[in-house]
């Protein structure tokens, strides 16, 4: 392991919500380093091989040979392998850890950085074993994604969003329910999303993986987030992104945010220097702003929920 995951962390309010800001400076040189080469290489990829953000085929990362998650059951790092449904999974720790008991379930042959219903299937089960004090996130490529190869990430703990949603802080409003599977965007956040909530793995799976579908559908190119966990039922949010990574509206500090995932948008933001985290003060009104910065407008929220309507 790189370093132990230890952070500075504290709560600030802004606009009636309850965000987190964690400090883990130790992360910060892995980033700044991977998001340059990330602006330098990417874009030549996409026209390279022509596809959109969000499905880029399993690859390297930027300026790597090789993908650190190909034979990865050979690392240190492997905590062990499982197998769901016939497919072969591995569990391997986070070397770079952003949360505690912080590892990863990567897919054991090469597979791209996207969701599909079966991966869906393979983390509800994980974390059906795990309990309700685990955090399953997806990063997709373009939503913060640094490693191209299919992994899902584990934690212990959960993003700000929920206690605000159990608060009634925020308020979902439900538009869909068939099959035993409810959807619901949420008011009141900075960040649009899509909250999706049943008990039933396999539909929720399907409803799920079926929106995910629609976000590379025709003109849309959308990268996305995902974090689900389970207390009474499956609880999934999919924030669907700008494709923006980072945002550049915190003047002063431009390397002290790291890539947006869905911990961020979710309003519970790492930053890697001493100086931004003293910076943000008991106003979070710096912090709206930048999730507001990571998401879609309020047209591609409305084109979405039509698509959603019809699954
Ligand atoms: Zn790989």
């Amino acid at each position: 392991m790189s370093y132990e995951f230890n952070p500075l962390c504290k709560r600030v309010k802004c606009e009636g919500l309850t965000f987190e800001v964690v400090l883990n400076h130790a992360r910060f040189q892995y980033v700044k380093s991977t998001l340059e080469k990330t602006r330098l290489v990417n874009n030549d990829r996409q026209a390279l091989l022509g596809t959109k953000r969000a499905i880029l085929p399993h690859m390297p990362p930027p300026g790597n040979e090789v993908c650190q998650l190909c034979d990865v059951e050979k690392s240190p790092l492997c905590i062990t392998q499982l197998c769901f449904r016939g497919k072969d999974y591995i569990l391997v720790a986070n070397p770079r850890p952003w949360g505690y008991s912080n590892f990863m379930l990567v897919t054991a042959n090469p597979q791209p950085q996207s969701m599909t219903a079966v991966e869906l299937r393979a983390g509800f089960e994980l974390i059906n074993h795990l309990g309700p004090d685990f955090e399953a996130i997806f990063t997709g490529v373009k939503a913060g994604a640094s490693v191209y190869h299919f992994h899902l990430q584990i934690h212990k703990g959960s993003a700000a969003i929920w206690e605000n949603l159990e608060a009634q802080q925020i308020r979902k409003t439900t538009f869909f329910a068939k099959r035993g599977i409810t959807a619901s965007f949420v008011e009141g956040w900075p960040a649009r999303s899509f909250l999706f909530e049943g008990s039933h793995p396999e539909q929720l799976a399907a409803v799920v993986s079926s929106f995910i579908a629609t976000l590379t559908e025709g003109d849309n190119d959308f990268s996305y987030n995902i974090g689900f966990h389970r207390k009474d039922v499956f609880r999934l949010i999919v924030f669907p992104r700008s494709g923006e990574e980072q945002p550049v509206c915190m003047a002063g500090h431009p390397d002290s945010w790291g890539r947006f995932g869905f911990s961020e948008l979710g309003g519970s933001v790492f930053l890697l220097t001493q100086e931004a985290y003293s910076t943000i003060g008991e106003s979070g009104g710096m912090l709206y702003d930048a999730i507001s910065e990571m998401s879609i407008n309020s047209s591609e929220h409305a084109k979405l929920l039509s698509a959603c309507q019809a699954l």
